[in-house]
C-alpha cells in the first residue's frame, strides 16, 4: 500500500520510520506498532485523552450531512440511491469524506444509519468500536490518501463488548481466546463511567465511544498532525437500536 501526504507526496519509507521513531520518543504512539516491530498486545490504555478540538466549518458540514442521512433513515425516508451508477462511478479511486471506527455488531450500519451511498464512508470494525493498531493504521491512511476529513467513533446501544467488559471486570483475564486482550481495551471507560455513579452499560457506552475518539490523536501522528493543522475533525456518539438515531457525545 503506497503512503502519500495530503498533498500528495509519497512518504519516502525513512521518513515515516524517523516520524515513528519521534512519536515514540515524545510518548505519541502507544505500544509496539510505534517501536519498529509488528503488532503486540498493548497494555490497557490509562484513560481517555483529551477531547477533540471542535469541528472546523468544512468538518461541521460533513457531519451535518451525516446527521442529516441519519434522519432521513429515522423517519424511513432515505434517498434511492442509484448504487448501479456510484459503483461504475468509483472504479478509479474514492474520497470518502467520513471515516468510521464502528463495533462489529451486525445490527450496526452505517452506510443505512446514515443514509450514505458506495464511497462516501470508509468504515473500519471492531468489537467495541475502540481505536485498535490496525484501525488506526487504516485510519492514517484514509487521512494520508483520501482525503477523509472526519473521523466518527460509532458506539451503540446494546453493545456486547461493553456489556461483557462491564460484567467481566472483576474476571477479563479469565475469559476465553483474545477477549481479554479486547476487553480490557474497553474496561478503563467501564471503570470511569462506574465513578460518576450509576455505571449503567447506557453510560458506558457513551463513555467508551467519547474515550476512544479523546485516544485518536494521541495513538496517532498523522490523526494528531492531521487535527493539529485543522484538516480533521474527531466527533464520537451512540446509535439507538430502538430508534435508529445517532445521538453525537457532544464534546
Ligand atoms: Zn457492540
Amino acid at each position: 500500500m503506497e503512503i502519500k501526504s495530503r498533498k500528495g507526496d509519497v512518504i519516502p519509507g525513512p521518513t515515516r520510520r524517523t516520524v515513528l521513531r519521534g512519536a515514540v520518543g515524545t510518548g505519541l504512539v502507544l505500544g509496539a506498532a510505534g517501536m519498529g516491530g509488528g503488532f503486540a498486545p498493548r497494555a490497557a490504555h490509562a484513560g481517555s485523552g483529551s477531547a477533540p478540538p471542535p469541528l472546523g466549518p468544512s468538518q461541521k458540514a460533513v457531519l451535518d450531512s451525516l446527521l442529516e442521512g441519519n434522519a432521513r433513515y429515522v423517519s424511513g425516508k432515505r434517498k434511492a440511491h442509484d448504487l448501479e451508477a456510484a459503483r461504475k462511478g468509483l472504479t478509479q479511486g474514492q474520497k470518502p469524506k467520513t471515516a468510521v471506527i464502528r463495533c462489529a455488531d451486525s445490527r450496526v450500519a452505517p452506510e443505512l444509519v446514515f443514509d450514505q451511498s458506495l464511497g462516501e464512508l470508509f468504515v473500519c470494525g471492531v468489537a467495541g468500536n475502540i481505536p485498535t493498531a490496525e484501525i488506526m493504521a487504516s485510519i492514517e491512511y484514509a487521512v494520508l490518501n483520501l482525503e477523509t476529513e472526519l473521523i466518527l467513533v460509532m458506539g451503540h446501544s446494546s453493545c456486547g463488548a461493553v456489556d461483557a467488559a462491564l460484567q467481566h471486570r472483576d474476571g477479563i483475564d479469565a475469559l476465553p481466546g483474545n477477549l481479554p486482550g479486547l476487553l480490557s481495551e474497553i474496561l478503563p471507560s467501564v471503570l470511569k463511567a462506574q465513578k460518576g455513579g450509576g455505571g449503567t452499560l447506557a453510560r458506558c457506552i457513551k463513555q467508551n465511544a467519547r474515550d476512544a475518539a479523546g485516544r485518536l490523536s494521541a495513538m496517532s501522528v498523522v490523526v494528531n498532525d492531521a487535527v493539529k493543522a485543522g484538516t480533521v475533525g474527531i466527533a464520537s456518539g451512540v446509535y439507538h437500536l430502538d430508534t435508529g438515531r445517532f445521538e453525537l457525545s457532544g464534546g
